[in-house]
């Protein structure tokens, strides 16, 4: 009788457990398992990135592209350093996936489509000879003393004629992502869990001073978080909302500060420089220009530079006190510093989280001291590894956490098939 029913179990059917399962089975480990809890698999791959799948980012520096991990950057070093963007590009093209580039950097499949993707993935781990159970989830998990894992699932009655709910597996691999049944079984097996923080949401502003400009795009804007001990910057695209601010900007910020906002109850001041970085004498030599060559105009048909948004302007020019009729000529030095003021540092007070953000993750998980991130696997029990949402890493919006998921999980599977080689 074999000592174990499979040689590799992975829990989770999201893409770092599909990467992890397919390269494992790829480099020659037979009788792969793949666990998914619902009767879907790669679920998130099919709603990411609005339907589209930002599948990873245009950053081919892996010293760069760490910078995108507000937690886990300096822990991926190593596994980028082995398989980064490149070896994205290259191991979709392989499979017949051409990723194409946008302005932004951001990376998505020729057809548009995140059912591409998800296609893709299920093919490969086919064609691979992973075996895929749908709607059975990993309940509770024992380490063997003498080696592997004994497992128990349940399975839906749909899945139940095809599968045990009682496995010993030699090898298993946790890619839960940020549900919380993979931190529950990483605590089962003594590993420590950072609590979960939800990261990459907008901001809502107290009594929204800014929600007659809804829909207005200002980039770039700076963005300074003043919390109690610390403080946050970030630079680029913001867009108004009826509740506060987004866009990009505000998702990276909030996904670096996403910590210490929950510690403050997400109360903070948000000082916005509207200018995107213009200095003082600029700014007053814009309203110098404007006094001297557009002398007869009206401020609300004058802007110091023509990317300011109108709406934008005229609501600077209310909140602050200066007749919108008034000539430029006529504008008085103090109302010119007034304005200097409300462009380059408006404060508003955050009163809490926005409904979503554009890409939910879940910050805190898997405690990365316990883990090798050489192979992935367990610091405290051989055999067990991990991947993807599930340990403490998360990325900014952009398609970096599907990287850290493609990485983490071929670094994986590879060790996975390397360690069973060896034996
Ligand atoms: C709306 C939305 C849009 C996004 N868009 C993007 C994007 O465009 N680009 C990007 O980079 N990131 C995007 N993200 C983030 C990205 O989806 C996640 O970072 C990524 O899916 C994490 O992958 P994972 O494999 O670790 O976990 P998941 O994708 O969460 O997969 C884990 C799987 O494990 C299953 N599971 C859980 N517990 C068990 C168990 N006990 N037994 C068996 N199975 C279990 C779950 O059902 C799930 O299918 C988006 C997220 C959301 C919510």
């Amino acid at each position: 009788m074999l000592p174990f029913d499979r040689s590799l179990v992975v829990a989770g059917g999201g893409p770092a457990g599909f990467m992890a399962a397919i390269t494992a089975a790829e480099q020659g480990v037979a009788g792969v398992l793949l666990l998914e809890a619902t009767p879907q698999a790669l679920g998130k791959v099919l709603i990411s990135g609005g339907g589209r799948c930002n599948v990873t980012h245009a950053c081919w520096d892996p010293k760069a592209l760490v910078g995108h991990y507000p937690r886990g950057g300096k822990a991926l070093r190593g596994p980028f350093n082995r398989f980064a963007t490149g070896d994205t590009l290259a191991w979709f093209a392989q499979r017949g996936l051409e990723l194409v580039e946008e302005p932004d950097g951001r990376l998505f499949p020729r057809s548009n489509r995140s059912s591409s993707v998800a296609q893709l993935l299920e093919t490969a781990a086919a064609t691979a000879g992973v075996t895929l159970w749908r709607g059975a989830s990993l309940r509770a998990v024992e380490a063997l003393g003498e080696g592997g894992f004994a497992l128990q699932l349940r399975l839906t009655a749909d899945a139940a004629g095809r599968g045990q709910e009682r496995l010993r597996c030699a090898r298993l691999l946790l890619a839960t992502g940020g549900h919380p049944s993979g931190r529950y079984l990483a605590g089962q097996l003594g590993h420590g869990v950072v609590a979960p923080v939800p990261s990459l949401f907008t901001l809502a502003l107290e009594a929204n001073p800014l929600a007659q400009l809804s829909g207005v795009v200002m980039d770039p804007v700076e963005l300074e978080l003043v919390l109690a001990e610390r403080r946050f910057r970030q630079r680029g695209p913001a867009l108004i909302t009826h509740w506060g601010l987004s866009g990009p900007a505000t998702l990276r910020l909030t996904a670096f500060a996403a910590r210490a906002l929950k510690e403050e109850d997400y109360r903070a001041e948000l000082r916005i420089d509207w200018s995107g970085g213009r200095s003082v004498a600029e700014l007053e030599a814009a309203c110098a220009t404007a006094r001297r060559e557009q002398a007869k105009r009206q401020l609300a048909n004058w802007r110091p530079w023509p990317e300011l948004s109108r709406r934008l302007w005229l609501h600077l020019l209310a909140s602050h006190q200066v007749n919108q009729e008034k000539r430029w000529a006529d504008l008085s030095r103090l109302e010119q510093q007034r304005l200097v003021v409300a462009l380059r540092a408006s404060r508003y007070a955050v009163s809490g989280r926005g409904p979503f953000g554009e890409e939910f993750v879940t910050a805190g998980g898997v405690a990365l001291g316990e883990v090798n991130f050489a192979t992935m696997e367990s610091r405290r029990h051989p055999g067990l590894y991990f991947a993807g949402e599930l340990l403490d890493v998360d990325g900014v919006t952009g398609g970096f956490n599907f990287q850290h998921c493609w990485s983490s999980g071929w670094l994986a599977g590879s060790a996975i098939a390397a360690a069973a080689a060896s034996i």
